[in-house]
């Protein structure tokens, strides 16, 4: 089978679309998710112009990555200096990760125009960066800037530029169409180009999509010779971003044959696209080919009297091998099937038609009609599996109610945040307690560990690592919907859970309660140390 490597830039590339901003922890688990995913090489960003990336690269040590390696970004010395002298590949190299790739240029213009420098200096400063960084590096990659361009322009400059950093020891030259402006025919003809000139290259493609054609091109290079193929998860990137990954890996692999992943990490790619979304807290693309809730959704009355006879009629492709779901929007058993394969994932057993499945497909649309998503929120959706499971809702605390007081009283002042919370225990007693805070949020979960504390002295061991809101339109006019998600941890996992209200308070109050459940829930078995009570606050 022929072999394709995956190399992922959304933490670098894909960090420099407008809307897309990633903490370190974000960028942590991003990279988590890539591994799980398959990908073979995840580029971290550019130690020398964000020290965020510095931090990444030295926290990733500690990630323990199955197969995918961390790659630095920088790019070709300046002219005129040693390449041991350069501070952007001195930070390359200090990065102290395996791969390293650098930008250089390829078109003649650009070497005039930008670098003012001779075109012969350029290939010396190509030749140059490379030697050194094969020193410190097991693989270095050349990103020839602008290929497709330069090679439109002046050929021949532009494969003596490839010619420049093969020769110096790049293992891969990646032909980049940056400015995204090239159509698949010269894309094709560029690369059997390159090919005739360096038959024994490893080449790999990167894309830009500003003709929508970043797909498309990066196949195109691919049935033309390139093995590497670098692009973003949801094509996140630089004005219209970069190749999406999420569709080039299931075209290679599905339809042309390629291997890219295993079978079973193709189905993690629609969980891996919504959770990208979610960490940049971003909608997902309904539309999104391959992932998209609406990819693979039946409307139209002959489509969906069809599709129930045979899904292959509309549907081109199983929707399972790439973790999407059939939805047949007009009958009742929309959702079901997606249901069970989420429920899969938890390593909760569903039978397929059991009261239990109805009630939890009930529960979920309902909840979902009122503004939830449960693909971001993995702990809350587990936490909603288990109560469904314990066949009736089961609480670890009853809210009786809570009040929070923003108080500002000097414009030169931080505002002050108090909570109280008054809650009944698992034997009964009343607790009422209040609690201050550096913002409403914070003085709420405060006032709740310090509530419950005494009977579930474990809420002490939970973190907040990140709190996200996002306002969901309005429907009828009226107020819109703010639906919070938090990211909770303890020293063995990270969960996720989500709240909805017109009231950015409850919603995040409901966020919190569910984190604390889901906590108890995990340390404690279903019906020990506590009494079930018969309702449930939330909805
Ligand atoms: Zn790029």
């Amino acid at each position: 089978m022929r072999k394709v490597q995956l190399y992922d830039t959304t933490l670098r590339d894909g960090c420099q679309s407008e809307d897309v901003s990633l903490t370190l922890d974000d960028k942590l688990r991003v990279a988590e998710l890539l591994d799980d995913l398959g990908v073979h090489v995840i580029e971290g960003g550019w130690p020398g112009s964000n020290p965020r990336d510095e931090e990444f690269f030295s926290a990733s040590r500690k990630l323990k990555l199955k197969q995918a390696r961390i790659a630095a970004f920088g790019s070709t010395k300046r002219a005129g200096v040693k390449a041991a002298d350069d501070r952007n590949l001195q930070l390359c190299v200090k990065a102290g990760v395996p791969v390293i790739t650098i930008v250089g240029k390829t078109w003649d213009m650009h070497v005039k125009e930008d670098l003012r420098i001779p075109l012969k200096a350029n290939l010396e400063v190509i030749a140059d960066s490379i030697a050194y960084l094969k020193k410190h590096a097991d693989e270095v990659v050349f990103d020839a800037e602008h290929f497709f361009d330069g090679w439109a322009a002046n050929p021949e400059y532009a494969i003596d530029c490839l010619a420049a950093a093969a020769d110096a020891g790049a293992d891969v030259l990646c032909l980049c169409d940056t400015r995204g402006g090239s159509l698949p025919a010269a894309v094709e003809a560029a690369v059997d180009a390159v090919r005739a000139a360096r038959p024994d290259a490893r080449l790999g493609i990167h894309c830009h999509n500003d003709c929508e054609l970043a797909v498309a091109n990066s196949i195109a290079a691919v049935e033309h010779g390139c093995t590497q193929v670098q692009g973003t998860i949801n094509g996140f990137g630089e004005r219209c971003g970069n190749a999406n990954l999420v569709s080039i890996v299931p075209i290679l692999q599905l339809k042309r044959g390629y291997g890219c992943v295993t079978p079973a990490q193709l189905r993690k790619l629609g969980t891996v696209s919504r959770t990208v979304y979610e960490l940049a807290n971003l909608e997902p693309n309904k539309r999104q080919a391959f992932v998209g809730q609406s990819a693979f959704a039946h409307k139209g009355g002959l489509h969906v009297a069809a599709v129930q006879k045979k899904a292959e009629t509309y549907e081109h492709i199983d929707p399972a091998l790439v973790g999407n779901a059939q939805r047949v929007l007009v009958s009742d058993l929309a959702g079901r099937s997606n249901l069970l394969a989420k429920a899969a994932e938890f390593g909760i057993d569903l039978s397929s038609d059991g009261p239990v499945v109805r009630e939890l497909l009930r529960e979920v649309k309902e909840l979902e009609a009122q503004g939830y998503a449960f693909e971001g929120a993995d702990g809350s959706f587990e936490l909603l599996m288990r109560k469904a499971l314990d066949g009736e809702r089961a609480e670890f605390f009853h809210l009786i109610g809570f009040r929070v007081i923003d108080e500002k009283r000097h414009l030169d002042e931080a505002p002050l945040a108090e909570a109280t919370i008054q809650l009944e225990g698992p034997d009964g007693r009343v607790e009422h307690t209040a609690a201050q805070g550096n913002g409403p949020i914070h003085a709420l979960d405060q006032a709740l560990r310090k509530a419950l504390a005494q009977w579930y002295p474990e809420v002490e061991e939970i973190q907040l690592h990140d709190y996200k809101v996002r306002v969901l339109g309005s429907a009828e006019g009226t107020a819109a919907l703010v639906r919070v998600l938090i990211e909770s941890g303890d020293a063995e996992r990270r969960w996720t859970t989500v709240g909805v209200s017109h009231d950015v308070i409850e919603a995040s109050w409901r966020a919190l309660v569910d984190s604390v459940d889901y906590k108890l829930h995990r340390a404690r078995r279903p019906g020990v140390g506590r009494r079930r009570h018969a309702v449930a606050p939330r909805g």
